[in-house]
């Protein structure tokens, strides 16, 4: 039988052949002497306890080889393409912690590679195939700055390494999703889309908003299977909404909801390391004011726009626009903004603080507004050859989130 992952009945059987498929794009992509070598996830402990952070293993790891344990190394020799899986040699006295370990053999089954060694014996196995050169991952990720952690073992400094090649070949290659990945991906989004429907049918004012990402974290993991989610939830209450990065340990989603807040929840799984990231915005209650439609209206209808122009070849920074240009309209004819939209957008693009915007703006009604706090919604969307498909399955319209609340089966 196919080796294959999943979390039991009811979720999906992840093909171990998916990585293997990468391993084959990125051979294609290098040279024969090139040897690659990824240093998988170290697991973390609290502080100086022997507690440990659930692991979660490295994102480039998981798609070279969606290896699970921590404290691995994995070996891609390009010139033949075979794979090398090393794993820590742990003291049988660990089976008293962690049961029975799993062999050298049983990894080999596990992951589909061609070889299973362990980790101290890395530099003899390395040596054996004789490369020109190891290729090391050192990138940056460019939403956060860090850098991407570089392989080490004892002996690397007997091979001559490249840290440079690798990491912008595999980070383009993640951009492009194969059929195989594109099946986990829509089934992560439609699974935290169910959670994100589950939220919206249990929230109301007078309950906390942390109780909400109560329910969003069973969903996906008791119906799902995800164990982790992709991020810390942010479930933003009345002006919460208004930031960002809500629900961090100073904030912990610890606000009660009050009637006339709006929610602002964006909260995606994670399974076999492939992540949603969806933002609902609805309003406590389930019924939108006409100020709190017009607001949701507005980005709603820049959604529209940038799903209805996204496609290959356009810039993302014109999908920026796209969207602001939507928004702007859709604010003046709600009476927020006077005005001509193409100058609006000229000067927001210029200096932030250009005193000539204020001509734009009316004051009274956005006065208003003050403490309204914020609407965002996100999608997980493929970028077809003919435009988009979209992944996320909740209730969009203003229409189907007061139906949806108010019926809630109805939404199929
Ligand atoms: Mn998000």
């Amino acid at each position: 039988m196919a080796a294959s992952w999943s979390m039991g009945p009811g979720t999906l059987e992840v093909p171990m052949s998916l990585f293997a498929k990468n391993r084959t794009r990125l051979v294609e992509k290098l040279k024969p002497g090139q040897v690659v070598v990824l240093q998988g996830g170290e697991s973390i402990p609290h502080y100086d306890t022997d507690i440990e952070y659930v692991f979660r293993q490295e994102a480039y790891f998981t798609w070279l080889c969606g290896v699970r344990e921590e404290g691995c190394f994995f070996a891609l020799d390009v010139g033949t393409s075979k794979s090398y899986l090393f794993i820590p040699r742990l003291p049988k006295e660990y089976e008293v912690w962690m049961g029975k370990l799993h062999t050298c053999e049983d990894f080999k089954r596990m992951y589909a590679v061609d070889e299973v060694h362990y980790v101290d014996e890395i530099q003899t196995i390395l040596k054996g195939l004789n490369p020109d050169v190891l290729l090391t991952l050192s990138g940056p990720n460019t939403d956060s700055g860090l850098t991407a952690k570089e392989a080490v073992f004892e002996g690397i400094d007997e091979f001559k390494v490249d840290n440079e090649i690798l990491f912008p070949v595999i980070a383009e290659l993640r951009v492009i999703k194969t059929p195989e990945e594109i099946e986990v991906m829509r089934y992560v989004v439609k699974v935290s889309s169910d959670a994100h429907k589950q939220v919206m049918l249990f929230a109301k004012p007078g309950l906390m908003e942390y109780q909400c990402e109560s329910i969003f974290l069973d969903h996906c993991y008791r119906v799902g299977g995800c164990r982790h989610v992709s991020y810390t939830c942010i479930c933003g209450s009345g002006h919460n909404a208004a930031t960002l990065h809500y629900g961090h340990a100073g904030a912990p989603n610890s606000k009660l909801i009050q009637p006339g807040d709006m929610c602002l929840f964006d909260m995606g799984g994670n399974y076999a390391g492939y992540a949603a990231d969806i933002t609902c915005s609805f309003p406590a209650n389930g019924k939108f004011t006409p100020d709190q439609k017009l607001i949701y209206e507005a980005v709603l209808f820049a959604r529209d726009a940038v799903i209805e122009a996204a496609r290959p070849g356009v810039m993302w920074p014109d999908m920026h626009l796209v969207a602001n240009r939507a928004m702007l309209e859709h604010l003046k004819k709600g009476g927020l903004l006077k005005g001509d939209v193409e100058e609006m957008i000229k000067l927001l693009n210029a200096a932030k603080n250009n005193p000539e915007q204020s001509k734009f703006f009316n004051w009274e009604v956005v006065d208003r507004f003050s403490g309204f706090g914020g609407v965002r919604i996100e999608d997980d969307v493929l970028i077809t050859e003919t435009g988009v498909e979209n992944f996320t399955f909740v209730p969009r319209t203003v229409a189907e989130i007061e139906d949806f609340m108010a019926n809630g089966a109805n939404f199929k």
